[in-house]
């Protein structure tokens, strides 16, 4: 549950401590569905990079609309190496 927590930039402390209430407190059900879901977030394979599209839109609440045709003028996409 920790790593669901942190993949969309939650502060590992306030992770440990919520990852903690939510364990105690969810369905089987949903953690089965969480742990699917970071391990798929986990498999990207850097191109569409979405996560560091969600933290961007997290820092400047700006949404990224990032096309294949226009990721030379996405703020993530362009700063790839
Ligand atoms: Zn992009």
């Amino acid at each position: 549950m920790k790593s669901f927590l942190i993949l969309p930039g939650v502060d590992d402390e306030i992770a440990d401590e919520d990852a903690c209430k939510i364990e105690h407190n969810v369905n089987p059900e949903t953690m089965r569905k969480l742990r699917k879901f970071v391990k798929f977030a986990k498999l990207d394979d850097g191109c569409t990079r979405w996560l560091d599209h969600f933290k961007y839109f997290d820092e400047t609440g700006k949404y990224i609309l990032c096309t294949p045709k226009d990721q030379e003028k996405c703020p993530i996409h362009s700063k790839r190496i």
